[in-house]
């Protein structure tokens, strides 16, 4: 067995840890030239991360680390961003870097089945190209950035300035401004949070209509009908906007696997058994495209899941099978959320839960329900209070002994 793992960010460094506990000759392909992806924070633009300035966690660490191995303690649960990286730096210097596994400065570009083995193509250093070969790969490559850009009627008109979230970095540069920020997930409403305290007028224009209790400096506006230069037309009113701000998402983008996986408009990856192993191709596999989660929790159970299919320890069912299990699960989640395709890898609720199940029932560790209990705290307090919930949760989970080392999982 050889393993080719594509990316040294969380996912990719959970990989390299069990993969050098089972003793897998392994290699970790990283494009940059350290490890942590999302959360190596960046004043440059057009990078791979989506980290801005003043970001705090929006989960608290206690359940932020791989089962065995906690954040160290803090004072606040919701840390800023530099914890999480200093956290993923020391995981990779205490249990990673020792074997040397992982090649710096080498972006994947191409991943081709040849015979009967895995041809991965690297660029190294911007220049020097190189093939390896491997039995099984485990894709890592993140899905935070490549900017999901709506179409909007007359954009092009616009007079102001149009930004994604990917590229955004601090709220000063909007000081004095109108803006519209567009979309009412996460980084939309943490953005508007931040740039309605130093902005002339902030706007949050959202296609949901679930209710959306923001401060009054934030006026919500629903979806935009249309743009006519520096006018931005809504059903029955418009508002004169300096800057747009995207807050639209992401793309999941797969470009150097060819067309070894369908990804459907960004959204879905098709025939993926359990999310992540694929169907056609079951010595590839791709963790970390369930959102809703709690991510390392969930990269750890499908690390361990993938790694005892391809060393055979957990013999797979037909692919029949696989294909109607996949179709039924995905079925269920679209449906919940009224047809849309973003909800086929969402795991927002009782999906979350029943996914861990899964793995749970193969033996792979039970989740301790104070993991469960701190999610869903963390979820009732910020419909709660959208904007302090970091800091009034802070005492109910400071109090309690949670603690990623409580769910460590059977060997
Ligand atoms: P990434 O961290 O994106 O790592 C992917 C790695 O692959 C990168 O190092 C990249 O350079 C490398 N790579 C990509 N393409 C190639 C290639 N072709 N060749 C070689 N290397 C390649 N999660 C939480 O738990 N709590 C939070 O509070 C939280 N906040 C978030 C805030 C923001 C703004 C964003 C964007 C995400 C947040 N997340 C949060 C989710 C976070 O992304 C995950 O927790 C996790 O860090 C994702 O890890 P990953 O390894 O899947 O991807």
């Amino acid at each position: 067995m050889r393993v080719c793992v594509i990316g040294a960010g969380a996912a990719g460094l959970g990989c390299a840890y069990h993969l050098n506990k089972l003793s897998i000759d392994h290699v970790v392909y990283e494009q940059s030239d350290s490890v942590g992806g999302t959360w190596v924070y960046s004043e440059e633009t057009d990078v791979h991360s989506s980290m801005y300035r003043d970001l705090r966690t929006n989960l608290p660490i206690e359940i932020m680390g791989y089962p065995g191995f906690p954040f160290p303690k803090r004072d606040k649960s919701f840390a800023h961003h530099s914890v999480v990286l200093d956290y993923f730096r020391n995981f990779y210097e205490e249990n990673v870097a020792p074997s040397g596994n992982v090649s710096f400065n080498s972006k994947v570009t191409s991943v081709r089945r040849e015979d009967s083995t895995w041809a991965v193509t690297c660029v190294v250093d911007g220049r020097e190209k190189k093939t390896e070969f491997f039995t099984h790969v485990l894709v890592c490559n993140g899905k935070y950035s490549v900017p999901r850009v709506p179409e909007i009627d007359g954009v092009e008109t616009f007079s102001g300035t149009i930004e994604h979230s990917h590229n955004y970095r601090q709220a000063d540069a909007y000081r004095g401004k109108r803006v519209l920020i567009v979309g009412s997930g996460y980084s939309g409403i943490d953005i508007a949070l931040e740039i309605s305290i130093v902005a002339d007028a902030c706007f949050l224009s959202k296609r949901s209509r679930d209710p959306l209790r923001l401060p009054s400096r934030i006026v919500l506006k629903d979806n935009i009908l249309r743009i006519r230069g520096s006018e931005v037309i809504f059903e029955g009113d418009s508002i004169e906007i300096d800057c747009i701000i995207y807050c639209t998402g992401y793309m999941i983008s797969v470009p150097f696997l060819n067309d070894l996986v369908t990804v459907k408009e960004g959204y879905e990856v098709c025939d993926l058994y359990r999310q992540c192993l694929s169907i056609a191709q079951p010595t590839l596999a791709l963790i970390g495209l369930p959102s809703f989660v709690i991510p390392c929790l969930v990269f750890d159970f499908q690390i361990r899941w993938v790694l005892a299919v391809f060393t055979g320890k957990w013999p797979l069912p037909s692919v029949d099978e696989m294909r109607k299990q996949c179709d039924e699960n995905m079925t269920k989640r679209i449906l919940c959320g009224r047809g849309d395709l973003k909800f086929t890898h969402n795991l927002r609720g009782i999906h979350l839960w029943n996914y861990l199940d899964t793995f749970a029932s193969d033996g792979l560790g039970i989740v301790d329900p104070a993991i469960r209990r701190a999610y869903e705290a963390t979820a009732a307090a910020r419909t709660r209070s959208i904007e302090n919930y970091r800091d009034e949760l802070l005492l109910d989970i400071g109090a309690s002994t949670i603690s990623t080392q409580s769910f460590r999982p059977r060997e």
